[in-house]
């Protein structure tokens, strides 16, 4: 079967065998790759229309207990100023982001204990209580089944919990505080759980091959997440793989496609990380199938500190400059906002909740 051939049973059946994956990756056909793009176009239309959902995302803490190799914020990395956004602060973003529209807030951090599960708990009553119509969505990495079931009744609608590579060899070399089978087994939880749940990973990993992203559509394909979040590796000047080479643009599309078209019902970021490694990054992610964009909301005083890689974008942009630049551009890429929560479609058929036709 030639590659082309594959594509298009790809697009029917909405999988490949591992060999084929690498035989298309591998294929250095650029109109191939076009086509690869175009048919994870044709697929999100088909699911999810032209919207593009945005989500505030708001940075409250920097400081993390792990030390993953590539992290800008990792605890090894002596020379970042820490910060935490306390409670109050976070609510006050909450509340510039409602006015802004925003319905989902995404509140990210490093593993950072002094967030116990009371004052998280605490802390997500209160954004649902003051905006009953929004989501919450949690990444602050791996906690304890008690503390994700405490989350969620608490009010907390998503998580996100990249699996970071799908290969055990890659995840242990680049993960010394962390194993592989707890990352898979946290997944696990916080989907039998409820959650809406995201995972995902990083392209261009050092090390990393054809065999291994494979390996990545295959666990998705699994494990069919709500959200695959999906960005190149850009190095950290003052981390271990600071000399290591980025991941590319190109790279990165080719595997946003992809999950579009393994996973079809998913919800996709157009990363900072993309925006940040070519200008038009996120606007060349929407037209290969993502259909999320997730806008700062965090204080200006903070936006430099939370650094994961070198040259992150939209660091001196107000959160309301930072809404209306995106709105152009995605209007710009040919898609259309949709300011709604922006619920996955398999959530909204677990759930029968009303969905609205396109
Ligand atoms: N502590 C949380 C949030 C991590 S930061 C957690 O464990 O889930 C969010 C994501 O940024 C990570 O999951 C990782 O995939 C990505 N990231 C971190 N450093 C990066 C780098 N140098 N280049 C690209 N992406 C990076």
């Amino acid at each position: 079967m030639s590659t082309e051939q594959l594509l298009d049973r790809l697009y029917e059946e909405e999988s490949l065998e591992a060999q084929e994956i690498i035989a298309v990756l591998r294929n250095p056909d650029q109109n191939l790759k076009k086509r690869l793009h175009h048919l994870a176009h044709l697929k999100r239309m088909e699911r999810y229309g032209d919207r593009v959902f945005l989500r505030g995302l708001i940075e409250f803490s920097n400081i993390c207990k792990q030390n993953c190799l590539y992290c800008g914020i990792r605890s090894g990395n002596k020379t970042v100023r820490r910060y935490r956004l306390q409670p109050e602060q976070i609510l006050e973003c909450c509340r510039e982001g409602y006015e802004l529209g925003y319905r989902t807030f995404v509140l990210q951090s490093g593993e950072d204990d002094w967030y116990t599960t009371e004052k998280l708990a605490g802390l997500i009553t209160r954004i649902k209580t003051l905006y009953p119509d929004t989501a919450v969505t949690l990444s602050i990495g791996e906690r304890d089944d008690e503390t994700y079931a405490a989350l969620l009744a608490a009010g907390a609608d998503r998580y996100l919990l990249r699996h970071e590579t799908a290969s055990r060899k890659l995840y242990e070399a680049l993960h010394p505080t962390m194993t592989f089978d707890s990352r898979r087994n946290r997944l696990k939880a916080l989907k039998s759980l409820g959650y809406q749940v995201g995972a995902g990973f990083m392209v261009g990993l050092p090390g990393q091959t054809p065999g291994d992203l494979a390996e990545d559509l295959l666990y998705l394909k699994a494990l069919e997440p709500d959200m695959i979040g999906i960005g190149p590796f850009l190095p950290h000047q003052a981390t271990p793989l600071k000399d290591e080479p980025a991941g590319t643009v190109i790279n990165t599309l080719d595997m946003i496609a992809l999950a579009r078209l393994f996973v079809p019902n998913a919800l996709i970021p157009a990363t900072t990380a993309m925006g940040t490694a070519h200008p038009n990054g996120r606007e060349l992610a929407l037209q290969a199938g993502a259909n999320v964009v997730m806008p700062n909301l965090s204080p200006l005083n903070v936006r430099a500190q939370y650094t994961l890689y070198n040259n992150k974008i939209c660091l001196g942009d107000e959160s309301a400059q930072c809404r209306f630049c995106l709105e152009q551009r995605i209007e710009a890429a040919g898609f259309h906002v949709d300011m709604g929560r922006g619920d996955s479609l398999n959530y909204l058929s677990r759930t029968s909740a009303q969905h609205v036709p396109l």
